[in-house]
């Protein structure tokens, strides 16, 4: 049962109905959200949405405008940013060049004018935590950019933060270091039992990592759900199109039975099986699908009963090892689909040019009224 869902559960974090201007500019506009204890909470969104700055107001660099930001039920107004429970880790590490890994880590505990004897055992089990103990003496430019990263973590960690906030910790690692690291980051959490707020703009890497996501648009809240949810069900056009891969078309409801709904489209009537979405006929509405919830058959195969079949021509085959994807022009639109290499059939015969169809079961159709 997890404690979003818990209607007594106390958040960690709540951001009370928060607004930041700069000058002109509004950063975040009337922004209200709760991160609970042992979360991996992720703030995704575009470059400018207003993720930093949701941050900062959490670590105390930035300041509201309008609302209030509450620690364990603590309004941090006022609070200075080093007397704060909240250690950020940045992007660019902004470790000390000329100090070794153990005086790196050790910098934020010495300023507080802590014993010696507690510097020296926080930092041992520190650089224990993220597997740096062999190279306490080395200085950074001596370090792989996997192992800074985690200097800078170490640095955040020694702090006991009850909130770990990450800004784009990953975006300086290539491909497969990222990904090792953020398994090292999700095990590091899961054993540490800390809280972790992530910003970043790459829906991979909040889908692998986040308990949960908050989707931001413009310094509002798009969507806030589990990663599966945000996926499966998106709530708006926005938050559809931003996270993977999707096919959309406009229409307008044609007709309603229950939670079942016909949508007459360019490509003719498509009956979305199951929303929660109250709609009446004539309403302008959206029908999406992921490409991977798409098969491709030869134009002249028949398809299963109840399906929405499309027809089309194949301009694009895109081969990417595990995944072949299909672009199908119809009706002025490009359609997707991404069909698994392992269970390819029928697709193998389609080549460039051919004209085909798409099938999509109606529980696989999503009905986007925003
Ligand atoms: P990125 O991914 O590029 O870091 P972001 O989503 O974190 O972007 P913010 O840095 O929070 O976005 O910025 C949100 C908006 O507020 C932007 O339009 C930005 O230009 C503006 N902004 C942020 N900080 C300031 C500031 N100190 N002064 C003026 N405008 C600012």
């Amino acid at each position: 049962f997890a404690p979003w869902d818990d209607p007594g559960a106390t958040p960690l974090v709540v951001y009370d109905r928060v607004t930041k201007r700069f000058g002109a500019e509004t950063a975040v506009a009337d922004l209200s959200l709760a991160v609970y204890e042992r979360e991996f909470f992720a703030l995704l969104g575009p470059s400018g949405c207003g993720k930093s700055t949701l941050m900062r107001m959490l670590a105390g660099f930035e300041s509201p405008s309008e609302g209030r930001v509450l620690l364990a039920g603590e309004d941090l107004a006022g609070v200075p940013p080093h007397l704060r429970p909240v250690n950020m880790m940045f992007q660019s590490y902004a470790l000390f060049p000329h100090m070794s890994v153990e005086k790196n880590i050790a910098f934020g505990l010495a300023m507080e004018g802590r014993p010696r004897d507690e510097i020296v055992a926080r930092v041992g089990e520190a650089l224990r935590m993220v597997k740096l103990d062999g190279l306490a003496a080395r200085k950074p430019h001596q370090l792989s950019g996997g192992q800074r990263q985690r200097v800078a973590l170490a640095r955040a960690l020694v702090k006991r933060p009850k909130v770990l906030l990450l800004d784009e910790p990953l975006g300086a690692l290539d491909r497969k270091l990222r990904e090792e690291t953020q398994f090292e980051l999700m095990a590091l959490q899961e054993r540490l039992g800390l809280t972790f707020i992530i910003v970043t703009h790459d829906q991979d890497e909040a889908m692998t990592m986040a308990t949960r996501i908050a989707v931001m648009d413009k310094g509002r809240l798009a969507q806030i759900d589990t990663p599966r949810t945000i996926y499966e069900a998106p709530a708006t056009r926005y938050v559809a199109d931003f996270i993977g891969d999707i096919n959309c078309v406009e229409g307008k409801v044609s007709g309603v039975d229950g939670i079942r709904v016909t949508v007459s489209t360019a490509l003719g009537d498509m009956v979305v099986a199951e929303t929660s979405e109250a709609v009446s006929v004539g309403q302008a509405v959206a029908v999406a699908w992921r490409p991977e919830k798409t098969r491709l058959l030869p134009a002249g195969e028949a398809g299963p009963q109840g399906v929405s079949m499309l027809a089309g021509t194949v301009a694009d085959i895109g081969y990417l090892g595990d995944w072949s994807t299909y672009h199908v022009d119809m009706g002025g639109l490009r359609l997707k689909a991404a069909v698994a290499n392992a269970v390819r059939r029928a697709e193998d015969a389609i080549a460039w040019g051919d004209k085909a169809r798409l099938a999509v079961a109606p529980e696989a159709l999503i009905l986007l009224v925003r």
